[in-house]
């Protein structure tokens, strides 16, 4: 029922001029989203890098359903490496990219030109790029892409959501030498054939999947803003002997910036994912609708601003 209202307000251009121009609503979009345009995602990227965090930026552009909507995503990541490089933000900044966002519903190769152009591009302004995972039904044609990337670029990272039955294995196959890995709890709603259902179902898979990954020999990069996880990273961490450079923590832009500048402050590597792009409303509206739960989630940091 809630998802549905959601829904409708998502494909609603009455509600989106509402919320856009709303005051309260302008500020809980700022507080999430960094701007619309290049030089937002730049300005936002800057003021992270001075405080001392590093940065994996997300062109939103999720609803890719023609051709040229792909190639303009990809010229949209093309300009930001550009721009970073630029600006001296690489490699402390890297990029986030949704293979759907560049065809992958249409057209898988249409996708994996443009995201091979991406990694180029990335490989020009010395930074990294890491594939966002989506649902379920597109876990397997991902980490496909992801190994054929990684011949040419073997510093790709992926993303591995912890409430699916699958992921302890797949981090056993994906935490050898040079990899890297972003663990997160998974923000789709799944099915029960496969994925827990129960918080603490996924919590139990996060910690046995944070555990493959940390004692494993590549690059773990745990995202959560679960202060019981994070404590358990910062105890693997400290177990398994892993220096700053050796994983990190992730998080949302806007989510929890005072735990983020705190683990920052202790040295250790902390990487903020921040949105930007025209589509912020489209954004914001799926990731409440795909988890009604997620208003509490964004509810909650507007409590604690
Ligand atoms: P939750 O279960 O949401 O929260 C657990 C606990 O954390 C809460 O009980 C509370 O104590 C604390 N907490 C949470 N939020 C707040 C808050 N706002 N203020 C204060 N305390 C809070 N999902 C995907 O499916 N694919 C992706 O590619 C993907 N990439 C991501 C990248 C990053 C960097 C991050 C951080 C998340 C990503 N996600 C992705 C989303 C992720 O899967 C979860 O939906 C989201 O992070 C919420 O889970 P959580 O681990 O933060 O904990």
């Amino acid at each position: 029922m809630l998802r549905s209202v959601i829904l409708a307000a998502s494909r609603s251009s009455q509600v989106e001029r509402l919320v856009a121009t709303a005051p309260l609503t302008r500020d809980v979009v700022r507080r999430f989203v960094a701007g619309t345009g290049t030089d937002d995602a730049l300005r936002a990227t800057r003021e992270l890098v001075a405080d001392g965090l590093t940065v994996t930026l997300d062109n939103l552009g999720e609803d890719t359903v023609t051709p040229d909507q792909a190639t303009a995503t990809r010229d949209e990541y093309l300009a930001l490496l550009r721009g970073l490089a630029a600006a001296g933000l690489t490699p402390a900044a890297e990029v986030s990219v949704k293979l759907s966002a560049l065809g992958q519903r249409f057209d898988a190769q249409l996708a994996y030109d443009n995201v091979r152009a991406i990694c180029v591009a990335a490989d020009q302004a010395g930074t990294t790029v890491t594939l966002d995972m989506e649902d379920h039904t597109t876990t397997d044609s991902t980490l496909d892409t992801l190994l054929k990337l990684r011949k040419d670029h073997p510093s790709t990272g992926a993303v591995l959501q912890a409430y699916l039955r699958r992921t302890e294995s797949d981090c056993r196959e994906l935490a050898g030498v040079g990899s890297r890995v972003r663990l997160c709890k998974g923000a789709y709603a799944e099915p029960e054939s496969v994925a827990y259902q129960s918080a603490r179902e996924v919590d139990k898979s996060y910690v046995r999947c944070l555990n493959v990954l940390m004692s494993g020999a590549g690059y773990p990069m745990l995202a959560t803003h679960d202060p019981r996880l994070i404590a358990i990273g910062e105890d693997r961490a400290r177990w398994f002997d892993r220096g700053p450079d050796e994983f990190e923590f992730q998080m949302l832009y806007g989510i929890r910036p005072e735990e983020q500048a705190r683990l920052a402050g202790e040295g250790y590597t902390v990487r903020t994912y921040l949105p930007y792009g025209e589509d912020w409303y489209g954004y914001l509206m799926r990731r409440l609708a795909e988890r009604p739960a997620n208003l509490v989630f964004f509810g909650r940091a507007l409590a604690s601003k």
